[in-house]
């Protein structure tokens, strides 16, 4: 069957024809057939160089040979034991080597998993209830987390189902703001758990922070006994060895992962410092817990993946993605164009506005339907991006310069259709 058959046949078993809402994009999505390095195809007979990536996780590609070698020795092996198993130690160790707030590590299966874990601990070691997110931040699915959020949720209100006593400990900033969190933490710093920040937003588009303001979250943070999370679950593994933290120089009290570190199987996981860790169950009582915990597939493939994630791997990445955004700056220049290109290290992302992007609000005045226009002629020409302005397009080490090349030779073309 084509896409556009397999999408209305689903559409009667899945709901909106898909598992997850923003694969649901306009007229129908593609139906992927196989993946193979940059590359995935339909079942259509098309190719596209892919910049979606599974939103995030590959950053070797797809079907990297080192992955399918060391997972398919295992799937031999068994594929979910309920046991423990020394392999979830080794994978312990390196992200406790590389991630510098890491001294222990829960394995989980999802980055919404880590994200409920990590509040849930902030909670228990603090004796409050309230946590501060940022505006257009996305830190998974679950109700604590579900208001103004990014990525597929962008502009959504809360969702149906999401208990208003559940939302009202959820307490919102705009981003790079300090004079914002500041005003905040004053009023309310007795009943503050926890900031979750993103340190690079990756659910809005792409948003570094500004220069020091990490830092600042750090200090006003630690001033008030206010447990900082980093949500890394995209920036984890991708942006340096020890990912945001390191990359920035700013250590956070806890960590969640999800995506990289599981090779391109599920995975989620929470880490930090040993104090609060100690307070997980069974060494704590912050309960936590999983049929799937520490899988020994995901962990097999997390292990291959971090093997080949050194620091020449993150000079290459970052040199790819630098060349790559400079270009897409030329080509917008050749267009008339003075769009603002997103994004460090291997993320990035074209917003279709002028000026600076440094929260939600200015994110969100993009030309949306500039956007879609451009997303659809790059599909026709072989280049699938995440299907909206609002989520961030990645790199992977299997891209080579052709591919690079071939995609801005398509931004070009794209570009003219939505200038008219
Ligand atoms: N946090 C961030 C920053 C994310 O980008 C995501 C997913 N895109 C999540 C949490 C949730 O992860 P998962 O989809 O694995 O539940």
């Amino acid at each position: 069957m084509i896409s556009e058959d397999l999408f209305n046949e689903a559409k009667k078993f899945l709901p909106g024809g898909v598992n997850s809402p923003v694969r649901a994009y306009k007229p129908y999505p593609f139906f992927a057939e196989r993946a193979e390095g940059s590359r995935i195809y339909d079942v259509d007979g098309n190719s596209y160089i892919d910049y979606c990536l599974a939103y995030g996780p590959l950053v070797l590609g797809h079907a990297d040979q080192s992955i399918i070698g060391a997972v398919s020795k295992q799937l031999e092996n068994g594929t979910a034991y309920g046991v423990p198993t020394e392999n979830e130690i080794k994978l312990a160790k390196q992200v406790v080597r590389r991630v510098p707030c890491a001294d222990m590590v829960r394995f989980m299966n999802s980055g919404t998993e880590a994200t409920m874990s990590a509040i849930r601990l902030a909670r228990a070691a603090t004796g409050r209830k309230k946590i501060v997110k940022f505006e257009g931040s996305y830190h998974g699915a679950h109700d604590y987390v579900l208001v103004k959020s990014g990525s597929g949720a962008a502009g959504l209100p809360d969702s149906p189902g999401v208990p208003e006593d559940t939302t009202k400990n959820t307490v919102l900033a705009p981003f790079n703001d300090e004079e914002a969190v500041a005003k905040l933490i004053e009023s309310e710093k007795d009943e503050i758990a926890a900031i979750i920040v993103e340190p690079v937003m990756g659910n809005i588009g792409c948003i570094p922070p500004k220069k020091g303001y990490l830092e600042f979250l750090r200090k006003i943070t630690a001033e008030n006994n206010i447990i900082l999370i980093f949500d890394e679950v995209i920036t984890g593994f991708r942006i340096a060895e020890g990912g945001a933290q390191e990359y920035f120089g700013v250590t956070p009290d806890l960590v969640t992962f999800g995506k990289i570190l599981g090779g391109g199987f599920p995975m989620g996981a929470l880490a930090g410092k040993r104090e609060l860790m100690e307070m997980i169950a069974p060494s704590g009582n912050v309960y936590q817990a999983g049929t799937f915990n520490g899988n020994p597939v995901s962990i097999k493939a997390g292990l291959a993946m971090l093997k080949q994630l050194d620091s020449s791997f993150y000079t290459t990445m970052n040199s790819k993605g630098q060349k790559l955004r400079k270009g897409l700056e030329d080509v917008l220049e050749n267009n008339g164009l003075n769009f603002h290109v997103a994004g460090l290290s291997s993320m990035f992302q074209i917003y279709f506005k002028e000026g600076d992007v440094l929260d939600y609000k200015d994110a969100k005045s993009a030309d949306t339907q500039g956007f879609t226009a451009y997303f659809h002629k790059l599909l026709e020409g072989g280049i699938f991006l995440p299907p909206s302005q609002f989520e961030c397009c990645f790199l992977s080490r299997a891209h080579s310069d052709e591919d690079l090349q071939i995609t801005l030779e398509n931004v070009d073309e794209a570009l003219k259709v939505v200038k008219k």
